[in-house]
């Protein structure tokens, strides 16, 4: 029976740093990964640019601050960008402290990672699937799911969450991790586009602004984001919504329900706005609000403040609709009633349950030996960078601390 040292269930961003880390530290490791290549979600990060990390990143940036922070210590954005650079990655800020390649390829990572792996002789498998886990005598039995048995003295788990199936990560880390007595919390869609509840939204499909968008139960304001914002046939998307999507989904997940309001304009005064309709008493209603709001809007906020003739004179509209129309451009509110799922977002929320994990070493306090990184944990972080710096740190991390320690149940 070979019983291999250091296994990685999953060759994603987090397994496959693990394995560069675990090699560095001495350790000679296998690899399991049940696509027929390794790294497939890495190659569809930041619209094929990959957005490795963010140089602004703080802690509170994660649903988790304090866990992420003992763990950024050790390996945080300014190691991983040393780390690549010494690999041959040289970093592009660009806005907001995103960081890519400055080959702007995320397939740089890739191939970075096939030449280490090949020049360390790390051992890759691919197609091979683990469906099963048990500890025997110390060290870990894997089954594959065509029955093949790896054996292992030390085990990382870092199959991913459940975003984006197609890339690999379909959620079977969190049942091998039950078979071995941990726990996940719920987990939902994070950074994924919104499903509206309005009659607009076919005729507002495609348009783009840039504007700020609150995420409101009742009254409260549950989070305030302002960037751009895209209409959709199915709702509304954009980077802004994005960052809403986690709070919005947590929220439909108790049973709650929140509305997005979308301030159309910020930098001028409703005192301004209305002595722009006195001015403009005479021009039909429509034509008084070209050149203020975006012209796919007009229609819709006539219909939402009950205005139903566009060719209307200003002077003539009722005042109490006239007002709900001033209203309306500083506090538009749409119903969230969804959102596209796992399949169309970025991040899971939700995962194993971090109290049974060791927040220095990232080692399961139930087993020695094993540990996890990346998505499969409960952490997930903003737009932006943040949750492939997660990746990276969660695996040197692990990938260190496997190679170190030699405790054994
Ligand atoms: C479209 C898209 C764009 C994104 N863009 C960015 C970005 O620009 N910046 C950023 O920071 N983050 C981005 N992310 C998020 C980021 O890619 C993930 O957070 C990160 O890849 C998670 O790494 P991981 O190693 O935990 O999981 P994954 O990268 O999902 O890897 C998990 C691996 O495990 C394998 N696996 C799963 N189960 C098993 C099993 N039972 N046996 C064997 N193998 C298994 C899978 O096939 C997969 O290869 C994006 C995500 C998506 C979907």
């Amino acid at each position: 029976m070979n019983i291999f040292d250091l296994t990685i269930i999953g060759g994603g961003a987090s397994g496959l740093m693990a394995s560069l880390s675990a090699s560095d530290h001495g350790s000679k490791v296998l690899i399991l990964e049940k696509n027929n290549r390794v790294g497939k979600k890495i190659l569809v990060t930041g619209n094929g640019r990959c957005n490795y990390t963010n140089v602004l990143l703080k802690k509170d940036d994660f649903n988790r601050p304090d866990f992420v922070e003992n763990i950024f210590n050790q390996f945080g954005p300014a190691e991983t960008i040393d780390y690549f650079e010494n690999l041959g990655i040289l970093p592009k800020v660009e806005d907001e402290g995103k960081t890519y390649p400055l080959s702007e390829q995320a397939s740089t990572f890739l191939d970075i990672f096939l030449y280490e792996i090949e020049k360390r002789n790390i051992s890759v498998e691919l197609e091979q699937e683990v469906t099963k886990i048990a500890k025997n005598n110390g060290h870990f039995v894997l089954t594959t799911k065509d029955g093949k048995k790896y054996y292992t003295k030390k085990l990382i788990l870092s199959t991913g969450g459940k975003s984006m199936s197609l890339t690999g990560s379909d959620g079977s880390g969190y049942e091998l991790a039950h078979v071995l007595g941990h726990k996940t919390t719920e987990v939902f869609p994070a950074l994924v586009k919104l499903r509206l509840d309005s009659p607009h939204l076919k005729h507002l499909s495609g348009v783009k602004i840039n504007s700020r968008v609150d995420l409101l139960l009742g009254e409260e304001i549950m989070q305030s984001e302002t960037g751009d914002i895209l209409f959709a046939n199915y709702g509304i998307s954009g980077p802004t919504i994005l960052e809403l999507s986690r709070k919005a989904n947590e929220l439909m997940n108790k049973n709650k329900k929140p509305c997005i309001r979308i301030i159309l304009i910020q930098s001028v005064s409703k005192a301004k706005i209305i002595e722009r309709f006195n001015q403009f008493k005479d021009k039909e209603i429509s034509q008084s609000l070209v050149g203020l709001i975006n012209k796919r809007f007009i229609s819709v906020l006539l219909k939402e403040s009950g205005i139903d003739k566009s060719n209307i004179l200003v002077k003539d509209i009722n005042k109490s609709q006239l007002f709900k129309l001033i209203d309306l451009l500083y506090d538009w509110r749409i119903q969230v009633v969804g959102s596209l799922g796992f399949e169309d977002s970025q991040v899971t929320a939700g995962g194993i349950d971090l109290s049974l994990i060791d927040n220095l070493t990232l080692e399961s306090k139930i087993h020695n030996g094993l540990y996890f990184t990346g998505e499969v944990l409960d952490i997930d972080g903003r737009c932006g960078g943040y949750n492939l710096q997660w990746a990276w740190s969660s695996g040197y991390v692990a990938g260190k601390y496997a190679s170190l320690s030699d405790r054994n149940d």
